[in-house]
C-alpha cells in the first residue's frame, strides 16, 4: 500500500504486530495444499475470498506489516522504495484470477481491505466486491451517499470534500445538491455500512472463506472470516507471515498468493485472463459517470439467503482444542502432519 496513502492517515499508535519473518512451504507441500484447496473450492457452494495488502505487493505496492512493509519500516525510521504510483499500478495475477473465479461461479464474493482500486481495475463488478476501507478511485456524495468511479486516484484521505458537485439526479430531474468526498477511511472512521453488511452476510452464509495476503489484525475486517467458521464452514489462510487466526484455520498455506492461485487454476483447469485495459472502468470515468454504489436490491436478496441459512442456527463456538475431533478436518490436519515428518526426514 503506497506511502502517500499511509502518510495521509492521522498518527496512530497501535499498528499491530510488525515485521514478523515470512515462511515458505516447500514446493511438495505447496502442491499438496493446493490440491486440498482446489477440492474445497469444488465442493463448496458459497466461497468468500478476503484480500489484504499482500495481494498487491507483486504490483509494486508495499504492504503494511511485512518485513518491508510501510509500518514495519516506519518503526525503524525508514520508508519503503516505491516505484509505482496508484495511477499506474496494474492488477496482479491474483486480481485477474479472482475475477475469473467469480465469472465461473467458483467463488461468490470478494471482501477487500485494499484501497488501491486494483479489484475495480481488474473488471470485478461491484456486485461481487466489498471495499471495507474505501477505494482511492471512488468518490462519495455526502447527501445521497452514491459512489462514483474517479478517473485519477484521489489526493486526500479521510473523507475530505473535493468541492465537486454530485452527478446523481433525483426523481423529477432535480440534481443532487451534495458534494463529492474521497471514500478512503482514516483510522477513526466507521466502515462503509453497505460494504460491511454485504461482507458480514456473505461471510456467514459461506461454507468456505479464503484469506489472501492479510495478517487479519485489523478489526472488524480481520474477524469476518471467523463468521464462516462459527456457522460450520471452513477457513483457509494463504499468507507469508503468520496471521492472527492461523490456529482457527483448517488449512494454512505459507507461499506467494500469485503462485498459489496459479497452481489452483491449473488444477481447476481454468485459464488466467490477462489484464484488459478495456475492462478498467477508471478509463471510462474520464468522460462518463460510472456509478459504484452497492445496490440495495443486492443487499435485500442477500439478507433473504442469510435468513434462510443462518437465522435460528446457533453459532458454533470456536474451540481450537477440539479441532482434531472434527472428522471433516482430519484429512487436512493429517496431511500437514505427514508432510512435516517427511520434511524433517529429508532434511
Ligand atoms: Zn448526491
Amino acid at each position: 500500500m503506497s506511502c502517500n496513502y499511509a502518510e495521509g492517515l492521522s498518527p496512530y499508535k497501535d499498528k499491530g504486530v510488525l515485521g514478523v519473518p515470512e515462511k515458505f512451504d516447500s514446493s511438495e507441500k505447496l502442491n499438496e495444499k493446493c490440491l486440498i484447496l482446489a477440492n474445497l473450492i469444488k465442493e463448496s457452494k458459497h466461497v468468500v475470498v478476503h484480500t489484504g495488502a499482500g495481494i498487491s505487493t507483486s504490483a509494486g505496492i508495499p504492504d503494511f506489516r511485512g518485513p518491508n512493509g510501510v509500518w514495519t519500516l516506519e518503526k525503524k525510521g525508514k520508508k519503503p522504495n516505491v516505484n509505482v504510483s496508484f495511477a499506474e499500478a496494474k492488477p496482479t495475477k491474483t486480481h485477474m484470477i479472482l475475477k475469473k473465479l467469480i465469472e465461473c461461479k467458483k467463488i461468490q464474493y470478494v471482501v477487500s481491505q485494499n484501497i488501491d482500486g486494483l479489484h475495480l481495475k481488474s473488471g470485478l463488478p461491484r456486485k461481487y466486491l466489498a471495499e471495507l476501507h474505501g477505494n482511492m478511485f471512488v468518490d462519495e456524495c455526502n447527501l445521497c451517499k452514491r459512489q462514483f468511479v474517479r478517473h485519477t486516484p484521489v489526493e486526500t484521505v479521510g473523507k475530505k470534500c473535493s468541492g465537486i458537485p454530485c452527478g446523481a439526479g433525483h426523481a423529477g430531474g432535480r440534481p443532487c445538491r451534495g458534494r463529492l468526498h474521497d471514500a478512503v477511511l482514516d483510522w477513526e472512521h466507521s466502515l462503509p455500512e453497505n460494504d460491511l453488511i454485504a461482507a458480514e452476510l456473505h461471510s456467514s452464509v459461506a461454507d468456505l472463506s479464503i484469506c489472501l495476503g492479510t495478517t487479519l489484525q485489523i478489526v472488524p475486517s480481520g474477524k469476518l472470516p471467523l463468521e464462516t467458521v462459527k456457522y460450520g464452514g471452513k477457513l483457509v489462510i494463504c499468507n507469508l507471515q503468520p496471521t492472527k487466526h492461523d490456529n482457527k484455520a483448517d488449512l494454512v498455506i505459507n507461499y506467494y498468493v500469485d503462485e498459489t492461485l496459479e497452481n489452483i487454476m491449473k488444477i481447476l483447469n481454468l485459464e488466467i485472463p490477462s489484464y484488459n485495459e478495456d475492462d478498467n472502468c477508471i478509463k471510462l470515468a474520464e468522460h462518463s459517470i460510472i456509478d459504484w454504489t452497492i445496490s440495495r436490491k443486492d443487499i435485500l436478496a442477500l439478507e433473504k439467503i442469510y435468513k434462510a441459512k443462518c437465522k435460528g442456527v446457533k453459532k458454533k463456538r470456536i474451540l481450537i482444542k477440539n479441532k482434531e475431533d472434527r472428522t471433516d478436518n482430519a484429512k487436512i490436519i493429517k496431511l500437514e502432519v505427514k508432510n512435516e515428518i517427511k520434511t524433517e526426514i529429508t532434511c
